[in-house]
């Protein structure tokens, strides 16, 4: 193997970079702002130029990057094509990897942001020494990656580990952005448990704290629920229900070691993923109750990581 990989993780406003050694040791990181305007057409000449800057001011040839793992913020087949990403101005349809090896010089895989991110958690954060592992990520939405015997389940079609869209609320009026209703994104993810809260505080009986707050966010919720408000306790707890509920159904599916949960919503800690694991227990095969939960470690490098990870596992 050569000596240097680059992990790298494109998102809505910011593209993380990292430079690693191919023993996995992290060299630099840096970022650049995402010029998303005109369906992205930046994004790819302004990455490839600032890996190949970084290998200038270091002295190093092309000839010793092994290669770069590139998270992006939508679906992903064979490693390569992208599909037209939301977040992005509709940027992808095409083959990513190829149009990035053109301009990079070395080889170019591309990965979903969320599996990226569970990779990364597997190879240097709250999964490490894990072969098999669930990660979920809670923000705007909920993001999913499944890692079974070391290897990410991405799947046939771009859905592998898209566990924000197994269904949990029949009859549901929410419709996600997917286009279908009862997805966990839309009750689990921050802007979910703040529609959730929205819906509660409709009916003027509902004595709680909630109503000070506006804009009221996730946050607020897992806060006041802290100090014993019930509403935002109920809430809370619905939250770590069908959560719990989603996981038991993955963890028959693939039986991990280790469920790790990250994204903005995981500040809320421990109590969090308390709740979280009581619901898993309730729900889940007898054999699988006692699977280990842990917060993600790697915060905003779980991406660059993750990335890399995909370069140095092949
Ligand atoms: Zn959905």
């Amino acid at each position: 193997m050569k000596t240097y990989a680059f992990g790298i993780d494109l998102g809505g406003t910011t593209v993380k970079l990292g430079l690693f050694k191919t023993s996995g040791e992290l060299v630099e990181k840096w970022e650049i702002s995402s010029r998303t305007e005109n369906h992205g057409e930046h994004l790819l000449p302004d990455i490839a130029g600032a890996l190949l800057d970084k290998l200038a001011e270091r002295n190093i040839p092309v000839s010793e990057v092994e290669g770069a793992g590139m998270g992006v913020p939508g679906a992903v087949l064979r490693d390569s094509y992208v599909k037209p990403c939301v977040n992005l101005d509709q940027w992808g349809g095409f083959d990513v990897a190829a149009e990035m090896e053109k301009l990079c010089g070395f080889p170019v895989k591309i990965l979903n942001d969320a599996n990226a991110a569970a990779l990364g958690e597997m190879g240097h954060g709250s999964g490490k020494g894990c072969k098999n592992m669930v990660f979920v990520t809670l923000g705007t939405g909920v993001g999913g990656g499944i890692v079974v015997d070391g290897k990410l389940l991405a799947g046939v079609h771009g859905a592998g580990g898209e566990i924000g869209h197994i269904k949990v609320v029949e009859g549901s009026d929410r419709v996600c952005g997917c286009g279908k209703t009862g997805c966990l994104e839309q009750y689990a993810s921050a802007t979910g448990i703040v529609k959730s809260a929205k819906e509660l505080l409709a009916d003027p009986e509902v004595e709680t704290a909630l109503r000070q707050y506006d804009p009221l966010t996730c946050k607020d919720i897992f806060d006041c629920a802290a100090k014993g408000d019930k509403a935002a306790i109920q809430l809370a707890d619905e939250m770590c229900r069908l959560l719990g509920k989603a996981l038991a159904s993955v963890s028959c599916v693939c039986d991990p070691e280790v469920i790790v949960v990250g994204g903005g919503v995981a500040r809320a800690g421990q109590p969090l993923l308390d709740g979280i694991q009581k619901a898993f227990r309730q729900y889940a095969f007898p054999a699988a109750e006692d699977t280990a939960f842990a917060l993600a470690s790697l915060g905003n490098d779980a991406g660059i990581c993750g990335g890399v990870q995909m370069i140095l596992t092949k």
